[in-house]
Formats: C-alpha cells, structure tokens, sequence
C-alpha cells in the first residue's frame, strides 16, 4: 500500500502527495476516517482523489492510503435483493448497524459472508473448461439460478470439483493449474466484461405498453432515454418496466437529487410484487442509490457499479434491464468534479469528454454471445432517465444522450396535465431500432404490422394540422372526410394509447393485442371513409354502438383477444355498411 499526505482539499476533490507508484483509478482510503475515493488525476508523486464520502472536516497533513487496486466489485449469489451503495457497500446492513445514516468510511462485504448457498455442480473431474464455462448453479431466489462461471482469463482441467453448501468465499472447483473458484468473482467496475462477440439487436424489448412496443419499441441489448420532468410519470412508468418487460433481471440505479426522491423508490420497490411469478420483485432486482448524504462525485461510480452488475448477470445468459434515474445527475457529478480538476470547460461548463463518457456507459449494453463454449446470448437493455433543467431539451446532456440512444420516449407535461397517461408524447417521441425490428413483428405478430403502425401515426400526425384549422376557424368548417380522421384519433389517443398502469387486465398488453387492436380501430377508420363516400352522413356512422365495443377493448384480457377482437374486427364493416348501401 502506498501512504500519501493529503496537501489540499477543494469539496470532493482531494490532492495528496508521496503517492509515487498509485495508478489512474486506484482505490484510496483518504483521512482518519478512511473515506472513500478513486485516484483521477496524477501529477508527479502528487495524486488527486475523487471521493465518495462528504470530506468535511478532512485536514491538510492527513494521510492518503493508496490500495493499488481499482473499485472491485463483489459478483455472485446474493446479489439479488440488495440495496447498494454507488461503491457498492450494502445499505441494508449499514442501516441495521448504523442507524439510517451512513458513517463516513463505513465498508461492509458486499456479499452476505454468513448466508450458506447449496452449490450444484454441472461439470466432472477431468472436464475441460474455458473462461465463461458454467460449472454450476446455485439457485438464488425463487425463480433465478445463478451461474457459477469461470472467471474471465481463467480456464483448465477441472481438478475437483465439489458439491454442497458453501459461503460466498469458499472454493468450490480448482483447476488443473491451481486456480481456486469460488462461488464469487470480483471484477473492476470500470472496465467491461468481456464478451465473445455483439449481436444484432433485432428482437424487440416487449414491454406490454403500447406506446411503445407499437409505435417506438426498442431491441433487446438496446437503449432509450426518457425525459422525466416532475409528475410525468418518470417513477411509473419504471416501475411499469420493471414489472412487465420481457427481463429476467432488473438493475436500477437512482441518482436522486433530493433524499426523498430516491427514498421513494427505496420504500416502494420492496413492496412490489412480480405479476409474472407472484413473489416480490426484488427477488430479481438490485437497487444501486445514491443517498442525499453522499457527495455528487459518487453518483459516477454508481453507473459503473449499476452496469458491471448488469454485464455479470448477462454473462449468465439472462436479459437484464438496467434503469438510470436519473443520468442528468450523473453528468453533473461529471460537471461539478471536472471543475473542481480546472479543466477547460466544454458546453454549459460540462467536461469536454461527456460525450465519451456517455458513449461508453451506453457501449457496455448490447446483445452479445457470452464467454463460454456454449453460445449463450444475454442481453442488457437501458433505460435512462434524463431530467433536462426547465424541459429544454436542447441542453448538452438530452442532446449527447440523444446522439448515442437509438430512442427516446419524451414525457410530456401537458399530457400528463390532461391525465393523458403513459404521457409519452407520440409526436416527439423516437425510436432507431425499427427497421432492424420490423421483420421480427411481420414473422410472430402480423405481417401487416408496420403498415397499420405507419398508417395509424400518420393519422395522429395529421390530427395536429386538423386542430390548428379548427383553432382558426372552428370544427364545424371543417369536412367529414377530415372528422372522420379525428374521430379516429380520438380513439387511437383515449383507447389505444392512454394505458392505465395500474390496472389489472390493461397494465401489460400481449403484442397480438395491441395488433388486433390497432386493426379494429383503422377497419373502422376505413369504414367511416366508405360509409362517406356511400353518402351516409358522418353522425349517423359515429353514433353507431360499435364504437363502444372498440372503446372496451382495453378490458379484454389478452388471452382472449383473438377471438373477441378479432370477431369485433369482422363485425365493424358489416355493421357499417348496414347504415347505407355499398
Ligand atoms: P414523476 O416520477 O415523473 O415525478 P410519477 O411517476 O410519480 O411522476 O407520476 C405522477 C402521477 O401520474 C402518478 O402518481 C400517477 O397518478 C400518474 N401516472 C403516471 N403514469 C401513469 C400511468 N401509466 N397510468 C396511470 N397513472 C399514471
């Protein structure tokens, strides 16, 4: 270890001397308290410190203790469940043995040392296995097995391997050349874990909310950005993904501004439970905060700590979901600390290198064929919040954000005033992923799809033309041909779009659904048009109580969607066309 004498300090940023020999991103344990910090900058035998700890009180003359060793994180069977600081130390267990404030310096295990795991394994003496090779499972919660790997850079001839209840720390397989397994790995939370090689992202995340599996869905390995102002429904609308969307793992990192921002979360995320399996959610979950209490600088390591954890679990094969709430924090983390360094500012005094930094948080999700010589794929797919000041979203980090996300879901305060929810703006919003998924949704949901889709957004494109016209000279100008394009949107906005999340039947809707969905409202579009053109009057068409039916499909449960939408769609025409003649 190298001990260094701290000369300065300047808010979370410290400088120290006699550090000859410390690395870029090493560990030091700054002051009599030991407070937390990683090296950021070296400068002769002078060091300077990032810490995660609030550094009041921390003198000049004070010493620095280099570890030589980057932030390592702790991966395996406990992981699930747990509350996390950025630098990954428990809270729970702060809490049961601090009280609910954290003690500066306080380090904790991050894997539970006393808890037994029954290990099983699934490799012989004798067999031959190569880094990412699973040689065992340990089952971690009700519904997820956890996959013993071998580490990365590690491989042999499995010289023993046992069988049994083991702590976290105890070996469980040795190899050949004596390298010791253990039912935990560390790895350093900067650098990504290795994959074998990126796959296409051609298979949709299916979320069950329509908005977005319809009209601006994402793959699966890809990433959105998600504006949150205040009261849009930001915390929902996780929460929503969270429970519904096609992950078997959720990561969730809160950098919350304010204490009870993230308390929020903290309290309401235990108490949720799992629709796809009944058992609370955190059973698949792993909460990384950010508390009031810690400094600005310490949101920065908990995207790291937040993506390691969802590389580990993907490197099992799993789809994992890893949520940022908000990554706006994180880049005033970035801001603040690259002021304090006096590096040459860039864009609303944000370090020059953001858009790098966001580049490679956002490089690290993907699909990918893991390590391992049995091709599994994994997939982590990102969500991150962004909380631009004032709504503008012409901010630096909404605009670096938006160069690399390949969608964006923007909330939108008037919806959400006119309790439009999910308020996710269909004019505003994006997605890039399309054409790579398109053909997934022609080949298991219809292969008409992407038409109805294109055709039921340029509908609600027009609508906006169509209003600005009544605005200017009243709704009654207007011709039926374009009222009929309004009654239409009406429904796709109040009976395709708005989805309330916390109802039972309507929270997630099957794919097929939204399908058939879709295809009754535009038969009906398609209806009014010929019933118009036949010379019925719009009125009599509209007043027609079929247009309840479609009203109501949000109630039918997915599973019967087919055969009551589907009859509903055949009946729309003819009832129709009962009104006149063609
Ligand atoms: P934010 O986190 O952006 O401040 P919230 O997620 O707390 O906002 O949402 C504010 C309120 O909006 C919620 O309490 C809820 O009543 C309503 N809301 C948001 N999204 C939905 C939704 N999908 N379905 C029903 N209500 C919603």
């Amino acid at each position: 270890m190298i001990e260094g004498t701290v000369i300065k300090v300047s808010g979370p940023v410290v400088s120290a001397e006699g550090m000859a020999g410390s690395k870029m991103y090493d560990v030091t344990k700054v002051g009599e308290l030991g407070l937390i910090g990683e090296i950021v900058r070296l400068d002769g035998d002078v060091a300077i410190i990032q810490v995660y700890e609030d550094t009041s009180g921390l003198r000049v003359g004070e010493k620095a203790l280099c570890l030589e060793q980057p932030l390592l994180l702790e991966l395996g069977p406990g992981l699930l469940s747990s509350i996390f600081d950025g630098t990954q130390r428990r809270l729970t267990d702060i809490a049961d043995s601090h009280g609910d404030f954290i003690i500066r310096g306080v380090t904790t295990d991050a894997l539970p040392r006393g808890r037994k795991w029954e290990f099983v394994p699934a490799v012989e003496e004798g067999a031959e296995v190569v880094e990412g090779d699973i040689i065992g499972e340990v089952a971690e919660t009700h519904h997820i097995s956890h996959k013993i790997m071998v580490p990365p850079g590690k491989g042999g001839r499995v010289a023993e391997i046992k069988e049994g209840e083991f702590r976290v720390d105890e070996t469980v397989c040795v190899l050949e050349d004596g390298t010791e397994i253990k039912l935990m790995q560390t790895w350093p939370a900067r650098v990504p874990r290795p994959v074998k090689r990126k796959e296409n992202p051609n298979i949709p995340f299916i979320t069950g909310t329509r908005i977005l599996d319809t009209f601006f869905p994402i793959a699966q390995g890809g990433y959105s950005i998600i504006p949150g102002g205040f009261g849009t429904g930001k915390t929902v609308t996780e929460q929503t993904l969270a429970k519904w969307a096609d992950a078997d793992i959720v990561i969730y990192v809160g950098c919350g501004e304010r204490g009870n921002e993230m308390t929020e979360v903290l309290a309401e995320f235990p108490s949720l439970i799992d629709p796809k399996t009944g058992v609370p959610l955190m059973q698949r979950t792993i909460l990384v905060a950010n508390t009031s209490n810690m400094p600005v600088a310490a949101r920065e390591a908990s995207i790291y700590t937040g993506i390691t954890l969802a590389e580990y679990y993907r490197d099992m094969g799993y789809n994992v979901a890893m949520m940022a709430d908000s990554t706006s924090r994180w880049g005033e983390a970035l801001r603040e600390v690259s002021g304090r360094l006096e590096e040459m500012p860039g864009e609303e005094g944000y370090p020059a290198y953001l858009a790098t930094r966001l580049a490679d948080f956002y490089e690290r999700c993907g699909r990918a064929v893991c390590l391992g010589s049995d091709d599994r794929i994994g997939s982590i797919t990102a969500i991150g919040a962004v909380s631009p000041p004032g709504g503008d979203f012409s901010e630096p980090m909404t605009q670096n954000s938006l160069r690399i996300t390949g969608a964006f879901w923007a909330l939108d305060t008037s919806l959400a005033h006119r309790r439009h929810f999910p308020a996710i703006s269909w004019l505003k919003s994006y997605t890039l992923y399309m054409d790579q998924i398109k053909e997934w949704y022609a080949r298991n949901v219809a292969e008409d799809w992407k038409e109805l889709r294109d055709k039921a957004m340029s509908l609600l494109q027009k609508e906006v033309e169509l209003q600005e016209i009544v605005q200017l000279v009243g709704p009654d100008a207007l011709p039926d041909f374009a009222k009929a394009v309004l009654e239409t949107t009406r429904i796709l906005r109040e009976d395709f779009l708005q989805q309330f999340a916390f109802s039972d039947v309507d929270a997630f809707c099957s794919l097929r659904k939204q399908y058939l969905m879709l295809k009754a409202i535009l038969t009906y579009y398609a209806g009014l048009e010929e019933a118009l053109v036949a010379g019925v009057p719009l009125r009599q068409a509209t007043e027609h109580p079929i247009k309840n039916e479609i009203a109501r499909m949000k109630e039918i449960p997915s599973e019967e969607a087919e055969e009551r939408i589907g009859d509903l769609i055949q009946r729309i025409r003819t009832e129709l066309r009962s009104l006149g003649e063609w």
